[in-house]
């Protein structure tokens, strides 16, 4: 890709993704809720494409991944074996004055740009108060202690809430492939080293949601937890941290944007010996976030699972002829961040002159094809029945071949539907002209450099099937 200047910020992303159906407020014509969105014709093929690169990649490429599709709601010891109930919170603070509440580690990262997760809510209630942090939003020293919070949403089965089952909406993918390894080992498809992996919603009670799609309240992961002998997990985590370079580049990620950054030993879970974060450089003041992570679990989660349940989640190693509890490296991906990252990219505002030569801005979402959510549109040059005819067969032709979304559009002038179809992304246009009529050849527009070719008809599905994959 050339070296162009970054012009995307999160607002014109928020206001792109409305206007053309990439993403919408949730509850809209209520007023909306905060924090919520739905995803708009455009959005859910971006996330569908995602999802199934993602499995496609992980899941049906590999001979040692399996996948799952748990449910959201599980045992509610699940939650306490994994350490959730007791300690899945995040350390807030109220403002005593304006009554705003922000996240602990959050005000000190962006305030001072100490990384304090791991650290207890007395040490960052030391670290706030030593360094004379105010209220971000009334400016007063009146921030309370930093308290735990846990974000775990909960709701309860049965007809009564007062007999009923407390449980919890899952605030992870995770756990549900360790509560079923045991019955994957059994099905005997899989010897370690293997992977369990999912897709699937998670829910945290976010205490500071926001930024548009980058925190939610209940968004998608795609994890997979890698069971490796425990020699064996410092190679694994290895090779893992190099496949999921390999995921950055096969979306097409300017490498620009994205970093490794270590744990510091101090960050570290206390069951991980090594975590690494993807981090992606967001426009304006955000900076540096998480966008993936990857971490050596150990054996903390089956051996907890373990002790919880009282079921032996021992394997045994014929190879090796001996028993043990697999270590986990866990490689985990958010989706919604994934598109995000992914339009923020893509998007570019290029100086050029419409049709009359006046000057005018191009916006273009400079998608790599195989993520477009619209592959192509096909469009007749004018709206007159014997290019219709044709161009609604190239349509049909290519709606039966392509197994993806393609657009047809034959309303307005060409160069306005060019334009909306470089601000969704569509790669090509294949445009049916009197020419057509006469040689059966089309013109294809190229979205990147607006260049153009003349194509025979009959070539193009499969021209275009061997550039999307
Ligand atoms: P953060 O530090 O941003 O809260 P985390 O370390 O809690 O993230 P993990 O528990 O490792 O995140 O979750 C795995 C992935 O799920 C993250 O890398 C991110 O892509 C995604 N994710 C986590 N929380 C959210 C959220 N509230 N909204 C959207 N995506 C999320």
């Amino acid at each position: 890709m050339t070296e162009r200047t970054r012009t995307a910020t999160m607002d014109k992303i928020a206001a792109l993704s409305k206007r053309r159906g990439f993403v919408f407020p949730g509850s809209e014509i209520y007023g909306g809720l905060a924090n919520t969105w739905d995803y708009g014709p455009l959005g859910v093929e971006l996330k569908r494409n995602v999802k199934d690169l993602w499995w496609r990649t992980f899941v049906h490429r590999r001979r040692d991944i399996v996948g799952i599709d748990a449910g959201i709601l599980m045992h509610p010891r699940v939650w306490e074996a994994s350490g959730h109930v007791e300690s899945f919170n995040d350390p807030l603070v109220d403002c005593k004055t304006c009554k705003s509440r922000f996240r602990a580690d959050h005000l000190i990262e962006e305030r001072l740009g100490l990384h304090v997760e791991g650290k207890s809510p007395a040490e960052m209630t030391e670290i706030i108060q030593s360094a004379g942090l105010r209220c971000p939003v009334c400016g007063n020293a009146t921030l309370t202690e930093a308290r735990q919070f846990n974000m775990m949403f909960r709701t309860t089965i049965g007809p009564v809430e007062e007999t009923g089952v407390s449980v919890y909406l899952r605030p992870e993918t995770a756990q549900a492939m360790f509560v079923q390894y045991k019955n994957i080992v059994a099905t005997g498809r899989v010897k370690v080293p293997f992977g369990i992996a999912q897709i699937g919603k998670a829910f945290r009670n976010e205490i500071t949601p926001g930024n548009f799609i980058f925190r939610l309240l209940e968004f998608e992961q795609m994890e997979i937890e890698y069971f490796v002998r425990p020699e064996a997990s410092a190679d694994a985590f290895d090779a893992w941290l190099s496949d999921m370079r390999g995921w950055v580049r096969l979306i097409g990620l300017d490498e620009a944007h994205v970093r490794v950054r270590e744990h510091e030993a101090d960050e570290l879970s206390h069951y991980s010996s090594r975590t690494v974060d993807f981090e992606y450089l967001f426009p304006g003041p955000m900076g540096w976030r998480e966008l993936y992570g990857l971490a050596n679990r150990s054996d903390f989660d089956l051996r907890q699972h373990q002790e919880y349940s009282g079921d032996d989640l021992t394997y045994f190693d014929q190879a090796e002829n001996r028993r043990y509890l697999p270590y986990v490296i866990e490689p985990t991906f958010g989706v919604d961040r994934t598109c995000l990252v992914l339009m923020l990219d893509a998007y570019d505002e290029e100086a050029t002159v419409d049709i009359n030569g006046k000057p005018e801005t191009r916006v273009v979402l400079r998608f790599e094809p195989r993520i477009a959510p619209c592959k192509a549109a096909v469009l007749p040059l004018m709206k007159k029945p014997e290019l219709s005819a044709v161009a609604r067969g190239l349509f049909e032709e290519l709606d039966a071949s392509v197994d993806a979304y393609v657009d047809y559009d034959e309303t307005g002038n060409i160069g306005k539907r060019y334009r909306r179809q470089d601000e969704i992304g569509t790669p090509f246009c294949f445009t049916i002209d009197y020419d057509t009529l006469e040689d059966r050849t089309v013109t294809v527009r190229m979205r990147d450099d607006m260049s153009q070719e003349r194509l025979p008809l009959a070539d193009v599905p499969a021209w275009l099937a061997e550039r999307i994959v």
